[in-house]
């Protein structure tokens, strides 16, 4: 086994041992993304370490463990259609498309979304869609999904991903301050919606029409 393939197990054991997770399908698939690729080369020597990072247009690449728990804990079951809003890095849109045949995506920033695209196709990814506008909208073409998840951080809930959501469906979304929040699983069951609060989480924000003004 090479070094980075080492160090990358070595991260994804400590992570799963400090967060106390058991989902071993998610360990696995953390095991093999190669999420130093992610990274702007000069930072790769950090890319194994349990930090987020910066990447291009002030943004950031999640930190390995808040992607475990957030993934974890939008729990996609095998065939399930799913959204997420910020690509950023591309980091986390690799792990959920093992769950998925079909995975849309959304960001803002079209040089990021790019960017992640170029190289999840490098990597053999083909069931990605990818839109560069505001996410905290949703992608109303596509609906309902069975999973969304917010990688930026939003004042609220924004009212169009909740509609967005097909019954049984679940979303993740880190609300509350623009420098700190909490990180919010909200479930539409019948009749209704039930929200869950899983604990404090920093995020970059959501900018939008339902998330933060610039
Ligand atoms: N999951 C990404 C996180 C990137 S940070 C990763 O690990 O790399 C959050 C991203 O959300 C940023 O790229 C930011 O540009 C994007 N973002 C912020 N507001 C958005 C919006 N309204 N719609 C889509 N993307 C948005």
């Amino acid at each position: 086994m090479d070094a980075v393939t080492t160090a990358r197990r070595m991260m994804v054991e400590a992570v799963w041992k400090r967060q106390g997770l058991r989902n071993e399908e998610l360990q696995a698939v953390m095991e093999t993304v190669p999420r130093h690729l992610f990274v702007d080369s000069a930072l790769a020597a950090k890319a194994y370490q349990d930090i987020s990072l910066p990447i291009a247009a002030e943004q950031t690449i999640s930190q390995p463990s808040m992607v475990a728990i957030m993934t974890n804990a939008l729990a996609p079951r095998k065939g399930d259609k799913i959204l997420e809003i910020g690509t950023g890095s591309g980091y986390q849109t690799a792990i959920l498309a093992h769950y998925t045949p079909r995975l849309y995506t959304v960001e803002r920033i079209a040089a990021l979304s790019k960017r992640a695209q170029g190289l999840l196709e490098q990597l053999g990814f083909r069931n990605i869609i990818y839109k560069t506008g505001d996410g905290s909208l949703g992608w109303e073409s596509w609906a309902p999904y069975d999973r969304i998840i917010v990688t930026a951080g939003a004042p609220v809930v924004p009212d169009k991903l909740k509609l967005q959501l097909a019954e049984g469906g679940r979303l993740l979304i880190p609300t509350g301050g623009r420098e700190s929040q909490n990180l919010l699983c909200v479930d539409r069951v019948a009749g209704g919606f039930r929200e869950d609060d899983l604990g404090e989480c920093r995020f970059v924000p959501l900018l939008g029409k339902e998330g933060w003004e610039k």
